[in-house]
């Protein structure tokens, strides 16, 4: 049997978020280390990325099912978004 709640973490038992988050434990039995983050829970969206309703415009419609790995940046494009951003003045040169 299978007793999955899907509005709870399944490691701490806390609340999810409509994004399939976690917030007390971020999906990780080691929250202190922020490489072990996940969604543990499934995702669910509104609006798609134009702002238009994905249903009928009254209902959050599932998106993709967790859990899923928290999205953590190369070495490469850590590199590329820091040039980026010093070409365009917003950060300073590393230190
Ligand atoms: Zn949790």
């Amino acid at each position: 049997m299978n007793l999955v709640c899907h509005f709870a973490c399944p490691y701490c038992r806390g609340p999810l978020g409509w994004d399939g988050g976690c917030g007390r434990c971020f999906g990780s039995l080691t929250s202190t280390d922020r490489r072990t983050w996940t969604f543990p829970g499934d995702r669910y969206e509104f609006d798609d990325e134009r702002g238009q309703p994905r249903g009928d415009g009254k209902h959050w419609v599932l998106f993709a099912k967790g859990p899923r790995p928290v999205y953590r940046q190369t070495k490469a494009e850590s590199a590329a978004l820091r040039k980026t951003l010093m070409t365009v003045g917003v950060e300073e040169d590393a230190p």
